[in-house]
C-alpha cells in the first residue's frame, strides 16, 4: 500500500538526529507522499537536522524553541505564508533536568516541574490550537508519550507527571476539535536509545529489562513507531481520536517479569 498520506502537508516538530522517533515518523509519511515541515531547537541541532530534511523533500524548516511563545507564532506565521492550511501535526518533543531524572520524584523543584510542563506538556495544546485554526474539515494530531504516565518506572519522575498531563490533553483536545473533524491521538512508545532517553539515568537497564520481559522479547524502532504513526496520521485511522496506542512489543500488558526473569 502506497500513498497514504498523498495531498497531506504537515508540521513534524522534534528530529533531532536520525535516531529521533519524529525522524522514524517522517520517513514513513514522505514513503507515503506527506509533504513536510521540520523544526529545529536551536542552531546546533539546525545543524543536523537540515541534511535530513533534505533526504525527506522538506523545503520549509524553522526554528523554533517552544518555551519562547512568539517563536511558536513564528513556526506558524511562516506556514500561514507558505501553505495557508495544514492536514496533520507531529509533536514529539520533550525535556526535563537530567539531574531530576534520577533520585526520588519527591525531590523534583518547581522550577523544573514548571519547565518540564511547558516543554513536555502544554506545548502540544499551545501547538494543537494554532494548527487546528489551519486545518480545513478534517486533520490528525499526534504526540508522543511513554507508559511512565500511568506506572511507576525508575527515574522517570517528573516526566511521568509531564507525560499523564500530556496524555489528558489528547482526550480534551480531541473532544474540543472532533466536532469539525480533527482527530488528536498519542504514541505510547516502548523505549528507544535517542538523545532524550539518554538523559534518563540507567536508561539501558529499562531498556534491557523490557527486550527480556515484553511479550515480543526485544524494544522497538523508530521505523515500528514510524508505521503506527502512518497509520494514525492518514485516513486509515479516520475513526479514531482521543487514543493512547502502545508501541512498546506488548510490555504494557504484563504485570510481572517472565519466570526466566524471577529465576535469574
Ligand atoms: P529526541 O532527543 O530525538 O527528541 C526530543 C526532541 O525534543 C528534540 O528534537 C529536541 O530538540 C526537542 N525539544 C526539547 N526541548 C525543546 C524545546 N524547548 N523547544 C523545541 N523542541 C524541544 O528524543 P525522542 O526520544 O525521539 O523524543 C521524542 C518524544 O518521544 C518525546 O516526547 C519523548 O518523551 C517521547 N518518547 C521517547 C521514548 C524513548 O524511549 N526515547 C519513549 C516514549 C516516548
Amino acid at each position: 500500500m502506497e500513498g497514504l498520506m498523498k495531498g497531506k502537508r504537515g508540521l513534524v516538530m522534534g528530529v533531532a538526529n536520525d535516531h529521533s522517533i519524529a525522524w522514524g515518523i517522517a520517513k514513513k509519511a514522505y514513503e507515503h507522499g506527506a509533504e513536510m515541515a521540520f523544526t529545529y531547537q536551536g542552531e546546533a541541532f539546525g545543524r543536523r537536522v537540515k541534511p535530513l530534511a533534505e533526504q525527506a523533500g522538506v523545503k520549509l524548516v524553522l526554528p523554533c524553541d517552544v518555551e519562547d511563545e512568539a517563536s511558536v507564532d513564528g513556526v506558524f506565521e511562516s506556514l500561514k505564508s507558505e501553505w495557508g492550511s495544514l492536514d496533520f501535526i507531529v509533536h514529539a518533543i520533550g525535556f526535563s533536568d537530567k539531574s531530576e531524572l534520577k533520585g526520588l520524584y519527591a525531590d523534583t523543584t518547581r522550577a523544573n516541574f514548571v519547565r518540564t510542563m511547558v516543554i513536555s506538556c502544554f506545548s502540544f495544546t499551545e501547538i494543537a490550537r494554532r494548527a487546528a485554526a489551519m486545518m480545513e474539515g478534517a486533520g490528525s494530531m499526534l504526540t508522543l508519550t511513554y507508559a511512565g504516565s500511568t506506572r511507576v518506572m525508575p527515574n522517570y519522575n517528573v516526566m511521568g507527571v509531564a507525560k499523564a498531563g500530556l496524555e489528558a490533553s489528547v482526550r480534551y483536545l480531541a473532544n474540543d476539535f472532533g466536532p469539525r473533524g480533527i482527530r488528536v491521538n498519542a504514541l505510547s512508545a516502548g523505549p528507544v536509545r535517542t538523545l532524550a532517553g539518554a538523559g534518563i539515568s540507567d536508561a539501558r537497564h529499562m531498556f534491557s529489562f523490557q527486550q527480556r520481559n515484553a511479550p515480543l522479547r526485544r524494544t522497538v524502532n523508530i521505523d515500528e513507531i514510524g508505521g503506527s504513526a502512518l497509520y494514525m496520521l492518514s485516513d486509515l485511522s479516520s475513526g479514531v481520536t482521543g487514543e493512547v496506542h502502545y508501541v512498546d512489543s506488548g510490555y504494557h500488558v504484563v504485570s510481572m517479569p517472565t519466570l526466566d526473569e524471577l529465576k535469574r
